[in-house]
């Protein structure tokens, strides 16, 4: 079988596998064509996807030839180009391109769509929401400390001494946990919130205090996820978050309900009682944004807070981010692939039945049905 690898479009810096693990497809029995130049925001370049015995082309020619193609984000512009039968392997947002996956599914393409794969135990090495969680949740407070005019560490000197700074990191999942030990690895006192009362021991174990609000609404049918609060949890939880995010240096907010809009947890009234210089990373923001404030993919400076609503740190941490998109999708295809290198999709294995958006003219995954309301 004949994988393509596409290049990105826009500002993305990812490519969806380098060079080492386009290596293992070869193993794994699969030949590989590469659109010219998929690799150079990443620093992968050709002569290195040719040394693994894959072809270079151009894209239409990647397009055409390919039985399945692996990109970051999923081929829009491009449907066109493709015919009945060809899988398409990316992450979906499938609210966004709700249409998109309609002419998909007309048209009989299979959309693997990664933001699907289901979070369970077996699926954990094939989870690229996780992987690139991990990135953000590191890369944000990397961010955050270059632009705080404040030390992050206690410092003992000479001139006296400077007082650790205090990081405030709302929701706890996998991008959050992340931030925590980030943070206190450069040495900052660390607050967190979360509804998940699970998280709790987590953040201690990383060295975090968990502020706990109570009567958080939990659903164990969530899947490990959280679910909407009640107006007066959000009240209570506001209030206590002003209170911390006034003491606060730093918030790095990560909190989201998967196929809703974020929580606002961060009001205008809050940033303007925080002390100036302080810094805001919103990674809600593409679903709205966890601050009041927020402007998704910008920075903005209010009352002297620097308020950053950035969702794509992954796309600026290219290189180790793109190895591990790479081996989440090599170990999702290891499921697929015989050992002869064909593919079957056989949709009784429930990661791929569960990542599977559209094959054979239908919707498969009980998610995405649920998420774009289909019967
Ligand atoms: P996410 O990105 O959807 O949300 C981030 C965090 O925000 C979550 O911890 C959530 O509880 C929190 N949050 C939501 N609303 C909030 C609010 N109003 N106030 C404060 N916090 C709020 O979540 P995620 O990081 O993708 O994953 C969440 C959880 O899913 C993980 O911690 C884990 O339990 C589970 N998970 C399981 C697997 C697996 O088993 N393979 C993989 C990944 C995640």
């Amino acid at each position: 079988m004949l994988v393509g690898i596409l290049k990105e479009t826009g500002t993305e810096k990812r490519v969806a596998m380098l060079p080492g693990e386009v290596a293992v497809l070869r193993k794994l029995g699969l030949d590989v064509i590469v659109e010219t130049g998929a690799g150079d925001n990443a620093f992968a370049v050709d002569s290195a996807y040719l040394k693994t015995g894959a072809v270079i082309a151009e894209r239409k020619d990647v397009i055409s030839k390919s039985a399945m193609t692996l990109s970051v984000a999923a081929p829009v512009e491009d449907i066109n180009m493709y015919r009945e039968g060809q899988i398409i392997c990316s992450v979906l947002n499938p609210v966004d391109n709700k249409v998109w996956l309609e002419n998909a599914r007309q048209k009989g393409l299979s959309v693997l769509a990664l933001d699907l794969i289901p979070r369970t135990t077996r699926a954990q090495s094939m989870d690229i929401l996780s992987s690139m969680a991990t990135v953000s949740g590191y890369k944000a407070v990397l961010e955050a400390a270059s632009l705080l005019p404040r030390f992050f560490p206690m410092f003992m000197s000479a001139s006296g001494t400077i007082k650790p700074a205090r990081v405030l990191i709302l929701g706890a999942g996998v991008a959050g946990l992340q931030a925590v030990a980030t943070a206190r690895k450069l040495g900052a006192i660390v607050e967190v919130f979360d509804v998940r009362s699970a998280v709790k021991e987590e953040v201690k174990s990383l060295g975090g205090r968990f502020i706990e609000v109570e009567g958080a609404k939990e659903d164990a049918a969530a899947g490990g996820y959280a679910v909407e609060q009640t107006e007066e949890f959000r009240k209570k939880q506001q209030e206590l978050i002003q209170q911390r995010a006034i003491a606060a240096d730093v918030v790095i907010a990560t909190a989201q309900i998967p196929g809703k809009k974020a929580p606002v947890l961060v009001l205008k009234e809050t940033v303007m009682n925080m002390n100036p210089g302080s810094v805001i990373i919103d990674l809600a923001a593409s679903s709205g944004g966890n601050c009041e404030l927020t402007e998704n993919g910008r920075s903005i400076m209010i009352n002297g807070v620097t308020i950053i609503g950035k969702s794509n740190y992954p796309s600026e941490m290219s290189s180790d981010a793109s190895k591990m998109f790479g081996s989440n999708i090599i170990n999702l295809l290891k499921i697929m692939v015989d050992k002869d290198g064909s593919m079957a999709l056989n949709m009784q294995d429930d990661i791929i039945n569960g990542t599977t958006a559209v094959h054979g003219k239908e919707y498969i995954s009980m998610r995405i049905k649920q998420m774009l309301n289909i019967k």
